[in-house]
């Protein structure tokens, strides 16, 4: 005997089924479960959105991914990002088979600044490196020393000019660390106590090098 559709009576004969639901009436049960509105956080400096893993610049599948996990438990593709929502196919598995629905959801955006343009607005760095010597080879290594950080999503603070060379302020210690043994290069450090954060004692580096 074919099932009827309780909500509008079509057969099984006309449609396919969704356990006791035509698949039409059961794709507009699955949009009406699913949030109208989701919430993004995206910072107002350099306009990145927040992911799971930090921010990252607001490509089409970055929204994908967030959008995965603002849906969890379906399959999420992108069919296209607006200014203020996104059109999302959305799947999900029951034991009929895999049933689909396209679904424009809208974003509310949430403003803040994320924790690199917050650093860079107040000049943070940890670490500090004094070159000396040879003005060309310093100004090359300044310059190299600025690319590698903005590659890897840190920055230069500051630099500033001395008699003898420059001070190159850098956001971050460890990579200060990985640059100079990436070129092979043997700087004198020194260490200066910064603050102490939770419990522990911070130190900021200084890496002097003679070129
Ligand atoms: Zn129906
Ligand atoms: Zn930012």
């Amino acid at each position: 005997m074919p099932k009827s559709c309780p909500t509008c009576s079509r057969t099984s004969n006309d449609a396919k089924f969704f356990g006791s639901f035509c698949e039409y009436c059961a794709r507009d049960k699955l949009s009406a479960r699913l949030a109208n509105e989701v919430e993004v956080t995206w910072c107002k400096r350099c306009m990145r959105i927040k992911g799971k893993e930090g921010f990252v610049a607001p490509t089409g599948r970055n929204f994908e991914t967030v959008m995965g996990s603002r849906f969890r438990g379906y399959s999420i593709h992108l069919v296209k990002l607006n200014r203020n929502s996104v059109v999302l196919d959305i799947a999900e598995e029951t034991a009929d088979g895999q049933l689909s629905v396209e679904k424009e959801v809208g974003i509310k955006y949430s403003k803040t600044l994320c924790d690199m343009c917050y650093k860079k607005s107040s000049d943070y760095y940890e670490a500090v490196v004094q070159l000396r010597g040879n003005p060309s080879k310093v100004e090359r290594l300044a310059a190299s020393l600025e690319r590698y950080f903005e590659r890897r999503n840190q920055f230069v603070s500051k630099i500033e000019r001395e008699d003898n060379g420059l001070n190159v302020y850098l956001s971050d210690k460890r990579m200060a660390s990985e640059f100079m043994s990436n070129k092979r290069l043997k700087p004198t450090m020194s260490y200066t106590l910064a603050g102490i954060k939770s419990g522990r004692k911070i130190y900021k580096n200084t890496y002097a090098l003679h070129l």
